[in-house]
């Protein structure tokens, strides 16, 4: 089979309900772009009857292929695993929930034939997301521009187009806690943004809690910035030019006024502040130390424990 001019990456977890209807708008879509293409699901260990989905499909039509993680590995694995096993000239990454439209995919390619080697999608209006969510997302890109090495387009998510240039540089970068958007910026290259409407989820709800995607978020401006560490030595040089301060202010008015013992709660109060100070400085430093341990362990990213149709032919190592 000739080497696909477009392949698409589908990361999919328990996406039963929406295997059918995403192939049904994606399909003609890439048959109006090339005859040369291919998609890529990558099944993030569905205990669902996902994969058995995707196999019909796959059967019906041979230019879709899948690779299946032996449990779930999280979306930014599986978009690793995806890179690792497309043949395309151009790349794109796309939701299953059909969030992201695949007629989208149209305008990513002519940009990319205008000669971008990144193309993302640009979310225009996030009005389907709650007030709280927002302000967060925003807070989070002020503060990944102003303390990241880079800084990320606000918008721009997963859904996007990478030449090929660019997915054999991500393609080395092995590092555990994957933040996706992050290395999209970090590999650079000419890159443009083309504004989409998110539509809303077609079946089955999101998987990201609010919890998981403050974890998502922190693991973001951690693994590009080393402010968080940085921080404490600020705050403790200041922390001890203040305790000076008030050891001087004690000093002169004990000499000049005697002692009546007074400050128990003042006392109390900044023994509590500062053991609190002193235990989110260690947990920061734990955070990091934590990273350097998946680090040096070198674990795969994934294990694999089927691959389908067309993504069998370019690989078949055990990971
Ligand atoms: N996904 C995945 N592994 C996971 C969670 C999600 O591969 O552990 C996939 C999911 O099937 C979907 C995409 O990632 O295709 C985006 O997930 P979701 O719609 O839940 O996220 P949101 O759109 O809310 O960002
Ligand atoms: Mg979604």
């Amino acid at each position: 089979m000739a080497s696909p001019e477009l392949s698409v990456i589908i990361p999919v977890h328990n996406e039963s309900a929406n295997i059918a209807p995403l192939c049904a708008r994606l399909l003609p879509v890439l048959n109006r772009l090339t005859p040369v293409w291919e998609i890529i699901f990558v099944d993030d260990g569905s205990p669902d009857d996902t994969l058995a989905l995707i196999k019909v499909q796959s059967l019906r039509e041979p230019r879709i292929g899948a690779v299946s993680f032996s449990r779930n590995f999280g979306k930014e694995v599986a978009i690793a695993a995806g890179l690792d096993h497309v043949r395309g000239d151009a790349v794109v990454i796309m939701d299953a929930d059909l969030q992201h439209p695949p007629e989208m995919i149209e305008a990513f390619v002519a940009k990319w034939r205008e000669g971008y080697l990144m193309v993302y999608g640009q979310r225009t209006d996030r009005s389907d997301e709650t007030r709280v969510k927002r302000g967060f997302a925003h807070l989070f890109y002020r503060l990944f521009s102003r303390f990241g090495e880079i800084s990320l387009p606000e918008g721009a998510g997963d859904f996007r187009l990478i030449d090929r240039k660019g997915v054999e540089v991500l393609r080395t970068l092995g590092e555990k806690a994957r933040f996706s958007k992050g290395l999209y910026a970090w590999i650079g290259f000419k890159s443009t943004g083309v504004p989409f409407v998110v539509e809303d989820r077609l079946h089955g709800t999101t998987q990201w809690s609010f919890r998981k995607l403050f974890r998502f978020a922190f693991d973001g401006i951690a693994s590009f910035s080393t402010v968080p560490l940085r921080v404490w030595t600020y705050l403790g040089t200041l922390i001890s030019i203040c305790s000076i301060a008030t050891a001087t202010y004690f000093l002169v008015s004990t000499l000049l006024f005697g002692t009546d013992l007074p400050g128990f709660p003042s006392l109390i109060v900044s023994l509590t502040f500062f053991s609190g100070v002193q235990l989110l400085s260690l947990g920061i430093i734990g955070e990091y130390v934590g990273r350097i341990f998946a680090e040096v362990k070198r674990r795969p990213l994934y294990v694999v424990a089927e691959r389908v149709g067309t993504a069998a032919e370019v690989s078949t190592s055990l990971v």
